[in-house]
């Protein structure tokens, strides 16, 4: 569904942001983990939870792919989720005797390689996003020595940084909040090398959720709640559409939201489903 469309009772007037559903790297995760989960007939393992929404999770665990959340078992066929790990974790799972299937996406792989790039090459590396971010780990993994995580600007504004800093992101953070943290290091060192890793798919949904939360009453945000990129698009969309919620699924809908005809736009993080989007669509029509 898309575009504005009437409905009944309430009178809804539901818009769903373009390009809704799994982004190419959880879709090329999922493919590879279903595959492998395929070929036999024992437990495919994922380092955590293969993608960030609860009931995919739910999905893949019954067709025998589960999250361990540490190395304790001794081989089996091992899946590394799209965020990557870093090369420590790739040669404890392979002491352990595990058959390992890489799913990194290759946007995050391009940025682990980034960095360590600019570390070969004496920059001091900044890393804009978060820090307790498993993507983030794995790619400061691949920094020996120092490296920075910056989330925002003020983060750096009273810092001392070597003369030469290399800057790079994890994929997923707003380009407005790269762009602000390089201008200030700039100010801060001689020389400053950045590498826009920010993924096109992540940039565009940004930009389309921007766009739709202008023009709606209501704004739907639909996603896992420990999927970062969803509460950053959360974050995001409420900077301009001040009634802003982040759902799960489409039971945790609020009739109360909602006034009679009013536009309610509809957006979702990389990992959130199209068949969730669809569910919280149709039940706004049965408002
Ligand atoms: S959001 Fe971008 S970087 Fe992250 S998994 Fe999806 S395609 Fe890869």
């Amino acid at each position: 569904m898309s575009g504005l469309q009437k409905r009944a009772r309430k009178n809804l007037k539901v818009s769903v942001s373009e390009g809704i559903g799994f982004c190419s790297g959880v879709r090329r995760a999922i493919k590879i983990a279903l595959a492998a989960a395929g070929r036999t007939k024992e437990t495919v393992f994922t380092l955590g939870p293969l993608i960030h929404n609860p009931q995919v999770v739910e999905k893949l665990r019954q067709v025998g792919v589960v999250p361990i959340s540490r190395l304790t078992r001794k081989g089996g066929t091992l899946v590394i989720r799209s965020h990557g790990v870093s090369p420590e974790v790739f040669a404890r799972a392979e002491r352990k005797g595990y058959k390992i299937i890489d799913a990194t996406c290759p946007f995050v792989r391009k940025a682990q390689e980034r960095a360590r790039r600019l570390h070969e090459m004496g920059y001091q590396v900044v890393i804009v996003g978060e820090k307790t971010h498993p993507e983030v780990k794995g790619i400061r993994s691949h920094v020996e020595g120092r490296s920075f995580v910056a989330e925002n600007v003020d983060q750096v504004k009273r810092l001392n940084f070597a003369s030469r800093v290399g800057i790079i992101a994890q994929t997923t953070v707003p380009l407005d909040n790269f762009s602000a943290i390089v201008a200030e290091v700039a100010k801060r060192a001689r020389e400053v090398l950045v590498f826009n890793t920010i993924c096109i798919e992540t940039a565009l949904r940004q930009e389309r959720a921007r766009r739709l939360a202008s023009k709606v009453d209501v704004l739907l945000v639909v996603g896992g709640r420990n999927s970062a990129n969803t509460s950053r698009l959360e974050r995001l969309c409420r900077t301009i559409c001040q009634r802003t919620h982040h759902i799960e699924t489409a039971r945790e809908i609020d009739g109360r939201w909602f006034k009679q005809g009013e536009k309610v736009g509809i957006v979702a993080g990389a990992s959130t489903p199209r068949w969730l989007v669809d569910e919280v669509a149709q039940k706004l029509t049965e408002l």
